[in-house]
């Protein structure tokens, strides 16, 4: 068996469809491969450090994906600098930290940046100490929001209201928070994702309780997940970077590639989540590189010194 085929039919076991696997052997066929290769290998040389997304790209729900362990080692062992960037904020980045740790990648939670932990350095850079937050979502963003008591936790009198994705939610926190809004306190989002995919499915995300505030106060928030670049902001201010050095890696056009984009930094769309490669070649985003998988990165970092 190639090398392609085994990774194409490691994908077929991962869950994707046959589709894939003719594509790759498609691909293998006409020779495409290098072509895509070489779009990263161009503009490796202007990259300083990484920001990757995780869900689609080092992982799909508990199952790591090929080369991401390697990777992120290697990165480690070359002094690479990277960070994590997740839209997901149910999740501390502690949590995180333990789940790469399951699947052989060994990152400080200070390395991964949850869109609630984005949120709250956003609202520091704002907001005065002892400023009233109310928050609508879950226990890792109140975490967030409120560790080191910056923050004072309040109700309906609240001056920033913030909301994530809520698996708790109740007509009285909407309530709650409708009240404040409407008092004329500033409304924050963790992210507008409509959905959240789970192993059920797809359930409401925090975009779907934004969607019911928004019905209920004719107001909207200030989005603060992908695609709006703060959080890419924030990686490459975490780095040491500018944007413009810092390739953002992610498996979705919609939100990372076009945060990427936004924030002025360097893209590379991978094909093991949600875009395809047709909706890269049809979409008006478009990332600086395509690649299959981590692989294609790992051959492009170990290329560029060896
Ligand atoms: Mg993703």
């Amino acid at each position: 068996m190639s090398v392609w085929r085994a990774r194409s039919f490691r994908y077929a076991m991962l869950g994707q469809n046959d589709d894939v696997v003719n594509r790759w052997d498609v691909r293998i066929a006409n020779g495409m491969r290098s072509v895509i290769d070489e779009r990263l290998r161009a503009l490796w040389p202007r990259v300083r450090a990484i920001a990757f997304d995780m869900d689609g790209v080092l992982y799909r729900g508990e199952q790591p994906l090929p080369a991401a362990a390697g990777l992120v080692g290697e990165l480690q062992q070359r002094g690479i600098g990277f960070v994590m960037v997740t839209n997901n904020a149910t999740k501390t980045p502690e949590e995180y930290a333990a789940k790469l740790a399951r699947m052989g990648m060994t990152v400080p939670p200070e390395r991964i940046v949850t869109s609630a932990v984005a949120t709250r350095d956003w609202m520091r850079q704002r907001y005065e100490r002892g400023t009233r937050v109310y928050v609508l979502g879950m226990p890792a963003l109140e975490q967030a929001v409120y560790e080191g008591g910056y923050f004072q936790p309040a109700g309906r009198d609240a001056d920033v209201v913030v909301n994530g994705a809520d698996f708790t939610l109740t007509y009285e926190k909407l309530k709650i928070a409708t009240l404040a809004i409407r008092r004329g306190a500033d409304w924050v989002a963790t992210n507008a994702d409509r959905t959240l995919p789970t192993e059920e499915g797809l359930l409401p995300g925090s975009g779907a309780i934004v969607a019911a505030l928004q019905a209920a106060t004719d107001r909207s928030p200030v989005v603060i997940g992908k695609p709006e670049p703060a959080m890419i902001f924030r990686a490459a201010e975490l780095l040491g970077v500018a944007p413009e050095e810092l390739l953002v890696v992610g498996d979705r056009l919609d939100t990372d590639v076009l945060a990427g984009k936004r924030a002025g930094a360097l893209t590379a769309l991978v094909l093991t989540g949600v875009s395809t490669e047709q909706d890269a070649a049809s979409g008006s985003v478009q990332p600086d590189a395509v690649i299959d998988d981590l692989s294609v990165l790992l051959d492009t970092v170990r290329g560029a010194s060896s």
